[in-house]
């Protein structure tokens, strides 16, 4: 599996930033022809629903909606954001809400929300296994 961006060739992507972000993905496919791209998904967050869905924060507008990265440690850190399949859709209120929220249940609702923003994009056939 692994994610992006047009048509980049092989060695487009080997040699690019976007590569380099996603080469944890890589494991267990050597050779380019087996690799899987398909698209920016920060730039595909916009107008899809929110999957965060805070009770009573979420106000539910598509145009606001976001990718939000989960943050953890040893995944993201100093100045690198996780991989763009780790976040979630999240409209502004709800991205505001889990970015100055940081109780366990924040980090549930942006797990859950992630869950539901990965499954949709398999769904999607924008992720591919
Ligand atoms: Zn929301």
């Amino acid at each position: 599996m692994s994610i992006t961006v047009g048509m980049l060739s092989a060695d487009d992507i080997r040699n690019s930033k976007v590569f380099t972000a996603l080469g944890g993905f890589r494991n267990g496919f050597d050779t380019p022809e087996n690799w899987v791209y398909l698209m920016n998904l920060r730039n595909h967050a916009r107008d899809q629903p929110c999957m965060v869905r805070v009770p009573e924060v979420c106000n539910g507008n598509q145009q606001t909606t976001v990718l939000a990265h989960y943050r953890l440690s040893g995944v993201s850190g100093m100045g690198v954001k996780s991989p763009d399949v780790i976040g979630a859709w999240a409209c502004s209120a709800c991205h505001a809400w889990i970015d100055t929220n940081h109780s366990d249940e924040a980090k549930v609702m942006h797990l859950e929300g992630m869950v539901r923003t990965i499954n949709a994009l398999v769904k999607g056939n924008y992720l591919k296994w």
